[in-house]
């Protein structure tokens, strides 16, 4: 009886130590399906929650100039390299996507991506 008790004791100590050493996620996911499933609803639930802006950002054209034949003659290419920023906005997360745009120039020897994207909240701030 006495040892029973203590079996339980240590089962329920065991139990309520786990509780308290994780929280929130009960554990962690182990095959891929499950991380997929645990970001997709994460996902969702952060999405709720997302005020998403679009920018485009067009290569200056002071940087177009091919340095293979010295042209200026560039044609945009594809629809652009996308990257996101996200920022905190008390109430609610928004995700700006910037698409640089990707010019070539016409002897194809040449391509310019608009200069890499550093998180320019100023700019940003400025214009919503
Ligand atoms: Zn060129």
């Amino acid at each position: 009886m006495q040892a029973e008790l203590e079996v339980l004791k240590r089962a329920f100590a065991r139990r309520t130590e786990k509780m308290g050493k994780m929280p929130k996620i009960a554990r962690p996911p182990r095959t891929p399906a499950e991380i997929a499933e645990r970001r997709t609803e994460q996902a969702l639930l952060r999405a709720e929650h997302i005020v998403t802006e679009e920018k485009t950002e067009p290569v200056p054209e002071t940087l177009k100039k091919c340095h293979l034949c010295g042209g200026t003659n560039f044609r945009s290419v594809g629809t652009g390299k996308p990257s996101e920023v996200y920022s905190y906005v008390p109430g609610y997360f928004r995700r700006v996507v910037h698409t640089r745009e990707v010019v070539a120039c016409r002897c194809g020897g040449c391509v310019i991506t608009y200069p890499s994207c550093q998180p320019r909240r100023d700019s940003v701030e400025q214009a919503a």
